[in-house]
């Protein structure tokens, strides 16, 4: 119910999904599941909201993609743009407006937004240098730097950190600096950027979160806390790159905005998109005291927070003229079978691929990542749990309760809603009508405080008090007490209408309250019950007035259906699978060796074949994705090729002449025919030609220019 106190409007944002991959799983968890729960529960409460999401399409990991691949960062975005949209839209992710930020209306929002902070004198310019790879024209950041680690000696330490010994660096420590993306020595050059003093917002920002929002999660509150103490600095809101939103000045030929500067003012510029009125929603704070204006809340993972709870809000501020945050509700991470998500590892469950396994069970996922939902920790999925919640508590308890109330009603009572004969009703009827008040209020407090976990289960509980209620009231056993002329006793009757009366006015309100969590199976519900969305009003529930007396109602629908054992198990070899390939027969260390030197011999001392042996070999051109080394192989190095139209692993002997972090986005030929090759405990699909020097190096065999993944050579 909506009280004085209650702000006007609500803006609720979803964190802008990276347009360089799919969505997973713990991309809903973290936190489009939660926004969605809530927006779908503020608009049953009839409150005025828009829901803003978007992809986040800029940056330097998109063009350093669209460089492997060979193709524009442009189609990088638009590729995944349209994945991630799609994937939302089959979960039900109710976005108002999903909306990208390489769209001209957020190029000028976020253009203009930079311009005034510019013209306010906000900014400080500074000349620095840093390092630049030549062969690329790209300034590089500290990850793209690999070199030698001057603490243990490792030789692919990254500019920023070395992964072997923990140290944090600077690109300078390194020993023989490389370019990740060329092989190319860095050079310095000079290079100017904006920054903004975050130190000068510092006392602003303690005031505003550390007193005024005390109400905000441990973990959130907690880690604006520590950065807060730990003082702030300076930032550079530029970047050297030709991919982003233009910097608006005469002199800043070659720079964009800071993509972390741009993409949160997205939210800005999807509402302007979505609106003519975004106005006041953004903008508004015109109310008297005590009744706010707009309630901004941004749902992010915790990876966000210091973005979202610091730098924007700070942004905001400076800019002036837009409301803050009111709550950043992040959820922390949600890891998959003990094991932290990664998505080069492939270590994942796509959303893309989930609702292509699991036709029609999207409100399954909705309901397991909702009740595992990583709310104040890290949290684990396994297809384990994911089965057990299934079939125990939505089959079992939620689907069973619907299920049993509609053919005992169909039944006992002709297929319509029964009357409820008020002076009989027994201590068991007025404590189920109680429960079904007092559900509603506290689902309705939990949600309203982002404890989605607590509210769902408080859902289930409300259910599983209707299957109790109903094995205690037994209306089967009841309607053999009958006549002489078989029929139920007059008593007996009234009895089983009480009972299906309370049944089918509960089943009524499960609708309005699983609504917000699993939009789909509600809609089932409605349809079951004949009855129109209006009856989703968040208003309605408590109350066991919702079904009238006569009514007849169809036939029972299957809510929920078991998930078997072997779906499970598909699953899980799947996920590991994507990891290391099948096993198929060891092979002798002697073919290791061959395999290791990985060339054709140049030599020019085998027999002459005619053309037909030549083209049973199928030769592609294909591109190194990722390259580590092989443990205790010295020569090994295992790659992941994409072919185009799939990605191989692919183990090739080429460690001792090359570094794995060098050939990330080569090109390659690769023998795409030849039967698969386990060496030391890998799979390798493929073979990757090489030619070998007077001194003995190994070289590429390459096309002379970037060419589509995929293209067949012959
Ligand atoms: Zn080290």
């Amino acid at each position: 119910m909506q009280t004085m106190n209650d702000p006007k409007r609500y803006l609720i944002t979803a964190a802008l999904p990276y347009a360089n991959g799919p969505v997973h799983i713990g991309h809903l968890a973290g936190c489009y599941l939660p926004a969605d729960i809530y927006v779908r529960y503020l608009r049953a409460q009839k409150r005025d909201v828009k829901f803003i999401g978007g992809s986040d399409e800029h940056g330097v990991p998109i063009t350093i993609r669209a460089m492997k691949e060979g193709i524009t960062p442009q189609q990088v975005v638009d590729r995944y743009h349209a994945i991630i949209k799609e994937s939302m839209a089959q979960m039900g992710i109710s976005f108002d407006i999903y909306s990208r930020t390489s769209n001209k209306v957020h190029h000028d929002t976020a253009s203009a937004f930079f311009k005034k902070m510019y013209d306010d004198g906000l900014f400080e310019e500074k000349e620095t240098e840093q390092y630049y790879d030549e062969k690329t024209n790209t300034f590089l950041a500290d990850r793209y730097i690999t070199g030698t680690c001057p603490v243990c000696g490792n030789p692919n330490a990254y500019g920023d950190q070395c992964e072997k010994c923990g140290s944090s660096l600077s690109p300078e420590q390194l020993i023989n600096p490389r370019s990740a993306l060329s092989d190319a020595v860095p050079v310095k050059k000079k290079t100017k950027h904006w920054y903004f003093p975050l130190q000068n917002y510092e006392p602003w920002l303690k005031e505003w979160i550390l007193e005024g929002h005390k109400e905000w999660k441990n973990n959130v509150y907690g880690q604006c806390k520590s950065w807060l103490d730990s003082g702030l600095q300076s930032r550079a809101m530029t970047r050297d790159s030709n991919w982003g939103i233009k910097v608006p000045l005469p002199d800043a030929e070659g720079k964009v905005l800071y993509v972390w500067f741009d993409a949160p003012i997205g939210y800005i510029s999807a509402t302007k998109e979505l609106t003519d009125k975004w106005a006041d929603y953004w903008c508004k704070e015109d109310l008297p005291a005590g009744q706010a204006g707009t309630k901004l809340v941004h749902f992010i993972g915790k990876d966000n927070i210091v973005f979202h709870c610091i730098i924007f809000p700070a942004m905001l501020k400076a800019h002036g003229g837009f409301v803050l945050p009111d709550n950043v509700p992040a959820n922390e991470f949600l890891n998959i079978e003990g094991e932290k998500v990664s998505t080069s590892r492939n270590w994942a469950v796509w959303v893309h691929e989930y609702i292509k396994d699991f036709p029609g069970c999207e409100d399954v996922l909705r309901y397991v990542l909702c009740a595992n939902a990583p709310e104040t920790k890290d949290n684990d999925f396994t297809w384990k749990d994911f089965q057990d919640r299934n079939n125990s508590e939505l089959v079992s308890i939620f689907g069973n309760f619907v299920n049993r109330t509609w053919v005992l009603m169909h039944k006992l009572c002709g297929g319509k809603v029964p009357k409820l004969h008020e002076d009989l009703l027994d201590e068991k009827d007025k404590a189920l009508i109680e429960a079904i008040k007092n559900s509603k209020i506290k689902i309705e407090n939990y949600l309203e405080d982002f404890k989605f976990r607590d509210a769902l289960f408080e859902v289930i509980d409300l259910s599983r008090t209707g299957n109790k209620y109903m094995q205690e009231k037994e209306p089967w056993i009841v309607a053999k007490k009958t006549t002489d002329d078989g029929r139920p006793t007059t008593e007996a009757q009234k009895s089983i209408d009480n009972c299906l009366h309370l049944c089918l006015q509960l089943t009524a309100n499960l609708t309005i309250l699983i609504n917000p969590f699993l939009p789909g199976t509600a809609k089932k519900m409605l349809g079951m019950m004949k009855v129109v969305d209006k009856m989703l009003d968040w208003e309605n529930a408590g109350s066991i007035k919702l079904l009238s007396v006569g009514y007849s109602l169809r036939e029972p629908q299957l809510l929920f259906r078991k998930i078997e054992d072997v779906e499970i198990s598909l699953q899980v070899e799947k996920l590991k699978n994507g990891l290391v390939k099948p096993k198929t027969e060891e092979v002798k260390m002697e073919e290791v060796k061959n395999e290791a030197a990985n060339t054709p011999s140049g030599d020019g001392g085998k027999p002459e074949i005619v053309y037909d042996d030549f083209a049973k070999i199928d030769l592609k051109v294909g591109t190194i994705i990722s390259a580590e080394k092989v443990e205790k192989a010295d020569k090994l190095l295992k790659l992941q090729i994409d072919l185009g139209f799939e990605t191989r692993t692919v183990v090739s002997g080429i460690a001792l002449h090359y570094q794995p972090e060098a050939i990330i986005g080569k090109q390659v030929v690769v023998v795409a025919n030849l039967a698969p090759r386990k060496m030391r405990g890998i799979e390798s699909n493929g073979m990757i030609l090489m030619a070998e020097d007077k001194s003995g190096k190994l070289h590429f065999v390459s096309p002379g220019t970037i060419i589509d993944t995929g293209s067949p050579v012959s």
